[in-house]
């Protein structure tokens, strides 16, 4: 009976394993890909509808051809880059193949029919501001508090002095019986779009929508002149502190703090000519300003640079730093092609004091090749290697894993296994137990591993390299990527589209030499396709300033040899373009006591080279060696230290 019971459960949660990896966000649809159009292009096409428009920084804005409005109020902001459009009065919202249709000339009955079927799915569908009046139903304006009421909340939440009148300019809420802040995220037309919360025991602030919000937090100091600049923080905190201050009129905080900065947001901020950018001078914050700047276009964007003079808003105001100082020591991020040397001074200055900063981010699980590496760095190019079987794809997992749980925003392109195979040995890896004697727990590893910022990519059959790279341009603009992994080459490069070309590159060789063989002209084509591949990638890590790593199967595959950077299959463009070569090398397939190790073979950066040991726990999925007393305290007590491990993890990624 209760084993009946059990297996009942078991396969319950099983189906809800598969199922939660299935839901949308982990993945990044294939119908979403770059514009490819030019402004002008863009331009034109509302133009012959005798559309008005306008160009701004981040989205072309015209009338909107969906809304039935003959008084042209409606503004319609089209995004420059991916072509996702947003209309601030029917609230319609999608990617640029659906505008496309309604900015189309031809016009039938059939047509018209289609476009209102297509004016549904567009429209927004959640109702936010019933959703906030939810939220907030048993909840507390701040405007009715009382000062002393007031004040104990401050104290309680440990914020930063803000006055109460400056407070209530926020629109917040407070619920007792929860302790929780309400704070509304507002969009276009000041609506309301979503919410930030503030708890007094978890430390982040929690963000609802989890993604593809379109609003922000907005304060605007009273009886200011609007002057179109605003300083951009990425917490409340900050926010506040800078309000303490009154250091700044126009604030906005943004609403996944650093971790995204998603496009639908960008027609909200269309309307400042200048946005001060003010992060921290940690490792994140580094990478962030440059990330966030491209995206909200350089042009109107200054930085605050990040020195231990100029820490985040709120560790400034702490140390009673003179905060309107340091912005108006902001720094442009756009340079005009000549770059004075002051500028170039500060520069290397900056990246002298902060060379931690600038040597990447570092693995929590592999201290060794934090030596020989220094770090996980922007846009540069790895490739990894390694006698079939030895394990490539699962290093790759938890070494990529290891990454996104510091926040690296990671995007998988797995050719060689399925999804939901690949994000279950990830979550193995990251709760440190096997999941299927630990079912119990799955909801609360599984929602753990939910806020880990990682995207799988899913191809349906064969796709062209042009449609993969378009792709993964667009993921990596929406999604903020920062780290592509593509797993592995050689699947990419397919079989079904190539052997046409090999057809016809075959023919073309043998025209002109008889003696070649098909098998030689066949590997040729795959070396000269591989080529191609590499070289794209490489390009892309170079313009997205984002970490490329990509399997490539070695080319011979004799157990008693070792693998070198020559033996990565194709020609030796992979290597050359490498900016890190990474071989396992497995002795363990070819003696019994063989052990397997990492070998740093190629290291652009610093040119370390050197090999890390890797000792496998099957129970974990796992290359990371953890302290031997350790593991013994967790045998003696298997459920208490279990539990303890998932709710580090839970706190890590929370
Ligand atoms: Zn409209």
């Amino acid at each position: 009976m209760f084993s009946k019971l059990f297996l009942r459960i078991c396969i319950l949660k099983r189906k809800q394993h598969i199922s939660y990896i299935d839901k949308q966000y982990f993945h990044v649809n294939i119908k979403e890909s770059m514009l490819n159009l030019p402004v002008s292009r863009l331009k034109q096409f509302f133009k012959q509808q005798c559309l008005n428009v306008v160009e701004g920084y981040t989205c072309i804005i015209a009338d909107c051809p969906i809304c039935d409005n003959k008084m042209k109020e409606s503004k319609l902001y089209i995004n420059k880059t991916t072509g996702f459009f947003m209309c601030n009065k029917c609230k319609s919202m999608g990617s640029w193949d659906i505008l496309e249709k309604f900015l189309s000339t031809q016009k039938s009955s059939e047509r018209y029919k289609e476009l209102n079927v297509l004016k549904d799915t567009c429209h927004l569908k959640e109702n936010f501001v019933q959703i906030w009046k939810g939220v907030i139903k048993n909840s507390q304006s701040i405007v009715d508090m009382s000062l002393e009421e007031y004040e104990i909340l401050l104290n309680n939440f440990s914020l930063p002095y803000v006055t109460q009148e400056d407070m209530s300019h926020l629109n917040c809420f407070y619920e007792k019986s929860a302790n929780v802040l309400y704070f509304p995220l507002v969009g276009l037309n000041n609506s309301i779009v979503g919410y930030k919360s503030l708890t007094t025991h978890l430390k982040e602030e929690q963000t609802f929508p989890t993604f593809g919000v379109s609003g922000c937090i907005k304060y605007k100091q009273s009886h200011s002149k609007s002057d179109n600049v605003a300083v951009v923080v990425g917490t409340i905190e900050d926010l506040l502190a800078l309000i303490s201050k009154k250091s700044t009129h126009t604030i906005i905080c943004l609403p996944y703090n650093l971790r995204n900065l998603p496009q639908q947001l960008l027609p909200y901020m269309e309307s400042f000519k200048k946005l001060i950018l003010w992060f921290g001078n940690d490792e994140t914050s580094w990478y962030t300003v440059k990330q966030f700047a491209k995206k909200f276009n350089e042009r109107r964007c200054y930085f605050v640079r990040p020195t231990d003079l100029q820490p985040r808003p709120t560790l400034a105001a702490k140390m009673n730093y003179d905060l309107k100082a340091i912005l108006r020591n902001a720094q442009p991020v756009w340079h005009e092609s000549i770059i004075t040397f002051q500028e170039l001074k500060e520069e290397i200055l900056s990246d002298l004091l902060n060379i931690d900063k600038v040597q990447g981010v570092k693995w929590k699980r592999y201290p060794v090749l934090n030596q020989i590496l220094k770090g996980h760095r922007r846009g540069e190019f790895t490739v990894l290697t390694g006698p079939t079987g030895c394990g490539k794809t699962t290093f790759m997992s938890e070494y990529s894993l290891d990454l996104a749980m510091q926040g690296v925003n990671t995007l998988w392109g797995s050719f060689e296994i399925r999804n939901v195979r690949l994000a279950k040995t990830m979550l193995q890896q990251m709760v440190g137990v096997p999941l299927d004697e630990n079912l119990e727990n799955f909801d609360l590893y599984a929602t753990a591993f939910e806020k880990l910022p990682i995207y799988f990519m899913t191809f349906h059959g064969q796709q062209t390299i042009k449609v993969v790279m378009d792709v993964i341009e667009h993921a990596t603009y929406v999604h903020d990527i920062a780290h592509v992994i593509i797993d592995n080459v050689q699947f990419m490069m397919g079989t079904t589209d190539s052997s046409k070309h090999v057809d016809r590159y075959y023919k073309i060789v043998v025209a002109r030499n008889n003696f070649t063989s098909f098998e030689t002209v066949l590997l040729c084509f795959r070396f000269w396709k591989q080529d191609d591949i590499v070289a794209k990638f490489r390009n892309f890590a170079t313009k997205y300033n984002c970490h490329v790593s990509m399997i490539i199967h070695p080319r011979k595959e004799r157990s008693d040899e070792e693998l070198t950077t020559s033996s990565i299959f194709g020609s030796a463009k992979a290597s050359q373009e490498a900016d890190n070569v990474l071989i396992i090398q497995d002795k363990s397939l070819s003696s019994l006591r063989g052990k397997k190790y990492l070998q740093v073979a190629k290291n652009r950066y610093s040119g370390d080279l050197g090999v890390m040991l890797l000792e496998f726990d099957k129970s974990k999925l796992s290359y990371t060696s953890r302290l031997k007393g350790k593991q013994k305290s967790g045998e003696k007590d298997k459920s208490s230290s279990k539990k303890q491990r998932a709710e580090q993890t839970d706190e890590k990624t929370v």
